[in-house]
């Protein structure tokens, strides 16, 4: 026992993943409700967009009406702290969804039922089931013209190779949908503002009253078939990323997002223990560790601020605590530690793990960053994608070099984008995923810098990261053509090639370097 395994119990720390439209945003205010965190729906938007018009490299995300930010709210529910970690929409942003899911124990999965599993979807589970990460889904929008349930679930079991267990039933759908039958319990609720109400099973006459003749005459045959034909609910299958529980419900109107909100509090893991270089630390254990998965400048840009989001892996965080930053060996106190709400964010006395604080800081902290109360360790797996789209760029005015090195670099360890020094000592080479990051990083140097830069095209299509066990082996290599290497910002080594062709030139003939696309951060 430790004193430490009531609050690490009670956390739920998990991300919502989908694709765009299937209803994210509504049903994170509908969670959000449930907390007491916000008290009408609507304004987690209305925050975004407060947010915008005083932050002007975010114009670009008002503009496009899309979400480039990764928020992280906090709110209590039903005995529990739920930590959502809010995920960008658009996948050009998606390496900042990638790096929030290190930090997540658990995710929701959100469909619309008309649509079943779409293209991003499909990419984010992907991302989860590398790590593991049990998956809860909700299928929304059942309010309408929907898919049939059994191919929903089928497609979830096809697609993603996902054991399913439907957990409740949509009582009717589309016009007549009205709420949700829990199958193991035998009980319905209507609305999410409601307790669950006990049947004596489908065919009860409250049930019938709800739907017309037809519906109600679907629903008690696929209740049946479901009964007959489902998967038990083993959570440990669901805990190791095997099985997912499948909840319907419409976030829009009110109904199943208690259900799942319930199904969080009972079924998703507490904060998990967390693999480090040396060890695996234990959430429960006495001393402090986290790692920073996540960079954000201008929060609030009146203060200029940047703000590194961390994630507790164990012990205690306590304000004004001093902790020690493994890359550098330097301790540094933790002064004014944040929690964050929908509306709001204040200063954190403790946290535990699990929990999300946000450390200001001016550069010190970069992600994949470790934190610890003295011990060597480093977390590993936050991860850098090789990128996909390569640039100089050319500042306006020449005598800006040194300046605009230094914001570069500054836009790299926020992750905004990778930036890659050539061996050659010519002009450095951006990188990234999709295109509107580089949208964000000119706008983000002209606010923050008053640089004023153009992008142009490099011959280079492709970069991989290039390890080998052989001394001097890089060196050599590089001699070729020391304008296609360079250095990232950890001073590894890049190569950099016209095509995949070439690429696959040099892989063939020297077998002994390794090219890789995916490099963990440090
Ligand atoms: P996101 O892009 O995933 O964040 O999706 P939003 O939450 O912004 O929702 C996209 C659209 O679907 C909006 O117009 C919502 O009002 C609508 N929507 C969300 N949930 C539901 C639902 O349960 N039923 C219906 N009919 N519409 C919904």
């Amino acid at each position: 026992m430790s004193a430490l395994d009531t609050p690490v119990s009670k956390r739920r720390t998990f991300a919502i993943i989908s694709h765009p439209d299937a209803g994210k945003t509504t049903l994170t205010e509908k969670l959000l409700l449930f907390g007491g965190a916000i008290q009408l729906a609507g304004q987690v938007k209305a925050k975004r967009d407060r947010r915008n018009t005083r932050s002007d490299w975010m114009g670009i995300e008002r503009e496009r009406g899309i979400s480039v930010v990764t928020s992280v709210m906090t709110f209590e529910y039903g005995g529990h702290v739920f930590n959502l970690l809010d995920t960008p929409g658009h996948e050009d942003f998606s390496e900042d969804t990638y790096r929030t899911l290190t930090a997540v124990d658990a995710a929701v999965m959100v469909l619309d039922g008309a649509k079943g599993i779409e293209a991003r979807t499909l990419k984010l589970v992907e991302v989860c089931r590398l790590r593991d990460i049990p998956i809860v889904t909700f299928i929304n929008k059942m309010d309408r013209d929907s898919m049939d349930p059994f191919d929903l679930l089928d497609d979830i079991e096809k697609t993603l190779a996902l054991d399913t267990t439907p957990m409740t039933w949509p009582i009717g759908r589309g016009k007549s949908f009205a709420g949700s039958y829990d199958l193991s319990r035998s009980a319905i609720r209507l609305r999410d503002a409601e307790d669950q109400t006990p049947v004596n099973g489908p065919e009860d006459g409250r049930i019938q009253a709800l739907l017309p003749p037809q519906d109600y005459e679907n629903f008690v045959g696929e209740v049946e078939l479901a009964a007959g034909a489902a998967k038990p609910f083993v959570r440990q299958s669901f805990l190791e990323g095997h099985l997912t529980p499948v909840y319907w419900g419409s976030a829009l109107r009110d109904m199943g997002v208690k259900d799942l909100i319930d199904a969080l509090g009972a079924f998703a893991p507490s904060p998990r223990e967390q693999k480090a270089d040396s060890r695996t630390v234990e959430a429960n254990e006495e001393r402090m560790t986290g790692f920073v998965f996540k960079i954000q400048a201008n929060m609030d840009p009146n203060h200029r601020d940047r703000i590194a989001f961390m994630r507790v892996c164990s012990g205690k965080l306590t304000r004004g605590m001093k902790a020690k930053l493994v890359r550098t060996g330097k301790a540094i106190g933790l002064h004014t530690p944040q929690f964050f709400f929908a509306q709001d964010r204040s200063i954190a006395d403790e946290a535990f793990a699990g929990d999300i604080v946000g450390i200001p800081n001016h550069g010190t902290l970069r992600i994949g960053d470790t934190l610890t109360e003295g011990e060597d360790l480093v977390f590993r797996g936050v991860p850098s994608f090789a990128p996909e789209i390569l640039r100089r760029v050319r500042v306006a005015d020449a005598m800006k070099a040194k300046k605009l090195k230094e914001a570069l670099q500054q836009m790299a360890e926020e992750g905004v984008v990778q930036v890659f020094q050539p061996f050659d000592g010519s002009q450095p080479i951006v990188g990234v995923v999709g295109s509107l990051q580089l949208d964000v990083l000119k706008e983000r140097l002209d606010a923050e810098y008053g640089l004023e830069i153009s992008f142009e095209t490099t011959r280079f299509s492709v970069c991989r990261w290039v390890t080998t066990t052989e001394p001097g082996k890089i060196d050599e290599f590089a001699r070729r053509d020391s304008s296609a290497m360079c250095r990232d910002l950890d001073g590894d080594a890049v190569y950099m090639a016209t095509s995949p062709y070439s690429l696959k030139y040099e892989e063939d003939r020297w077998p002994m370097l390794k090219f890789t696309d995916v490099k963990d951060y440090q």
